[in-house]
């Protein structure tokens, strides 16, 4: 039976987007394997999304990340404008089996009073996010039986608050498109310096990054925003009042004072092919993590490109890299010295030929076509614990 997903990948970003975007390339790498699978995907997104799908529903023309950072009572209405369209669409069609959704907590809170109609198809809602955001939603949540939810490791749904992970189906890492095939390309020509690709953020840790690369000795290049701004130029021109933003104030006061140009420098957001290129030919991919890094599309796109990661064994790093094979990762940062140097020592092929058998969309893909089928069926699991181990029950209608 071809079964149709409303994919809600949100207003924030295209799909793909261009440049820094985790959900939307996860989506982007979804959303084809699915539609291999014989999945039908209407994508609710922004009309300047490229992704091919079957059909689309759209609010907004591009996408509003430069707002979304912005107060609260400033930006709620952009999310819940895109909510309503698609609550719209729903009431107005009955061919959609599931939605599949992506956004934050105005997509999971709006779909779990929508789903008490009967009309209203189940919903599997990704969490792809700290999961200690949002404490006062998860905690009482309570969305019924049609409405599931998954993480993206392991260890992010160990912190779920006991309400969110009673309606968990489990973890389902994150994928990319680079890691097709890429157990049959060439070992990658290494440059001089390392990189840490993201936005920048305390979580990140570019700062410690930074600071290891003058103390150390090595060049670094930081990619990626800051705040909503893309490039230095942007954020050269920003007003004042852009110091509000919290990583602005990360950027300004402790990453920008070790921003040398030379032996540090930032780049601002790269690109698809240059951001491969940059992370391909680095000796050394840096995660020195200073939060619980939920599911790390960068570190995946990483070993997909034959670099070394080399971080704090925070977050999903311990399921993503294995230590000694595909990278190093220490529990404290003093030991990230000697496990950068040592970053020689990881085999290129090794990284690429994990990526290429774990983190493809293909197995994406599969894992989540069940869990729809799960969803669809009213046959849900409930984890026993928060690695995901379920056991099937059927949920009453
Ligand atoms: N990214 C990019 N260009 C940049 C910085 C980041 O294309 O200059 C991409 C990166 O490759 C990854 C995504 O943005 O696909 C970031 O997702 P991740 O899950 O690593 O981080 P988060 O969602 O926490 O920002």
């Amino acid at each position: 039976m071809t079964r149709t997903v409303l994919m809600n990948a949100g207003p924030w970003l295209p799909v793909p987007p261009d440049g820094y975007g985790g959900i939307e390339n996860v989506i982007a790498a979804l959303v084809p394997e699915l539609r291999n699978l014989g999945i039908r995907v209407v994508l609710a997104t922004v009309a300047s999304s490229t992704l091919l799908a079957d059909e689309y529903l759209t609010l907004f023309l591009n996408g509003r990340f430069e707002v979304l950072q912005r107060p609260y009572n400033q930006v709620s209405g952009v999310a819940h404008a895109h909510m309503h369209a698609v609550l719209r669409a729903l009431r107005d069609r009955d061919d959609i089996d599931l939605v599949h959704d992506h956004v934050e907590v105005a997509g999971l809170a709006v779909l779990a009073a929508a789903v008490l109609a009967p009309a209203v198809p189940p919903v599997l809602h990704t969490l792809h996010w700290d999961l200690a955001k949002h404490a006062d939603f998860y905690f009482g949540l309570d969305a019924g039986p049609r409405v599931r939810v998954n993480g993206v490791s392991a260890s992010q749904l160990r912190r779920a608050p006991d309400a969110l992970r009673r309606h968990s189906l489990g973890h389902v890492h994150l994928a990319t498109p680079l890691a097709v095939g890429a157990d049959r390309q060439p070992p990658p020509e290494k440059g001089h310096y390392a990189v840490v690709m993201g936005r920048i953020t305390p979580g990140k840790g570019q700062h410690l990054a930074a600071r290891l690369a003058h103390e150390c000795g090595f060049d670094l290049i930081l990619a990626g925003p800051v705040g909503p701004y893309r490039q230095p130029a942007d954020l050269a021109a920003a007003d004042d009042a852009a110091t509000a933003n919290p990583d602005v104030c990360y950027w300004e006061q402790q990453v920008r004072p070790l921003v040398d140009g030379v032996r540090v420098r930032w780049i601002g957001t790269v690109g698809s092919l240059k951001r491969n290129a940059l992370v391909a030919s680095a000796r050394v991919s840096l995660f020195p993590l200073q939060w619980e890094e939920p599911g790390g599309t960068a570190v995946v796109e990483t070993l997909a490109l034959g670099t070394p990661v080399v971080g704090l064994s925070r977050g999903c790093l311990p399921e993503l890299v294995e230590h000694g094979r595909t990278g190093w990762l220490a529990t404290s940062p003093d030991d990230l010295p000697s496990l950068i140097q040592a970053a020689g020592r990881i085999d290129a092929r090794e990284c690429r030929e994990q990526a290429a058998r774990r983190f493809t969309p293909a197995v994406m893909a599969a894992r989540y076509a069940e869990l729809y089928e799960q969803v669809i069926s009213g046959t849900s699991g409930e984890p026993a614990d928060a690695d995901g181990h379920t056991k099937t029950f059927q949920v009453s209608p």
